[in-house]
């Protein structure tokens, strides 16, 4: 199976949560269209169709993003550029944590992984997932990427209150919104030879 995109990292974080998946990268020589969609679901499905297309085999692509409650959910599918094209993730952390600001007391906020699937004989599936937190004043910690200096998760405990980049990798794979994506995709490919689901 090819997953639909240029990034080694998320190849490999795909890898190990599907134990038992022959994931490959996309061909070397062919490109994926440019993101078109208003949906994480659209976008990612746009990615998989374009590599099943082109490749005839069974594809995976993701989109993901963050909504931040008090901004009607910006930035959204816009997260990668939200600081404006040439913007580094500190950039754009740094204007949605400025917009949150003047919004009022909202903090609430929730990554979302949307990864979707084109089979063999072109049966499409969307599996989509959200990770739920808040987000902080002032960014904190070095691991992760892009909001995680900024974004608490529920899901560590009212306690903890450490941000995603403060957590260890191990301890936001088990909780990510891309982990938790991938964990359904996993369970319709162990059902799926038993009893296919098409969307
Ligand atoms: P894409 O899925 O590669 O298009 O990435 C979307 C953007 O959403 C990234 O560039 C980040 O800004 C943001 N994002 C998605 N997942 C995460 C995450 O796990 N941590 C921090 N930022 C994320």
């Amino acid at each position: 199976m090819i997953f639909a995109t240029g990034n080694r990292h998320k190849l490999r974080e795909l890898r190990e949560l599907l134990p038992g998946v022959d994931l490959q990268p996309l061909p070397e020589g062919v490109e994926l269209p440019p993101e078109n969609g208003d949906s994480f679901a659209a976008i990612a499905l746009t990615k998989a169709r374009a590599a099943h297309a082109a490749t005839g085999e069974a594809a995976v692509a993701d989109d993901s993003g963050i909504e931040a409650a008090g901004l009607g959910g910006r930035p959204g599918i816009h997260s990668a550029r939200y600081g404006g094209d040439r913007a580094t993730d500190e950039e754009s952390l740094a204007k949605l944590l400025r917009e949150v600001a003047t919004a009022g007391e909202e903090r609430r906020a929730a990554y979302v992984c949307a990864l979707a699937l084109v089979e063999e004989n072109g049966a499409e599936h969307v599996f989509e997932a959200r990770c739920k937190g808040r987000l902080i004043e002032a960014p904190r910690g070095a691991g992760g990427f892009g909001y995680d200096p900024a974004f608490v998760p529920d899901a560590t405990g009212p306690e903890d209150g450490r941000t995603m980049s403060e957590l260890t990798p191990a301890e936001k794979n088990e909780i990510s919104h891309r982990a938790a994506a991938a964990r359904l995709l996993a369970g319709h490919m162990g059902a799926g030879e038993a009893a296919p689901t098409t969307r």
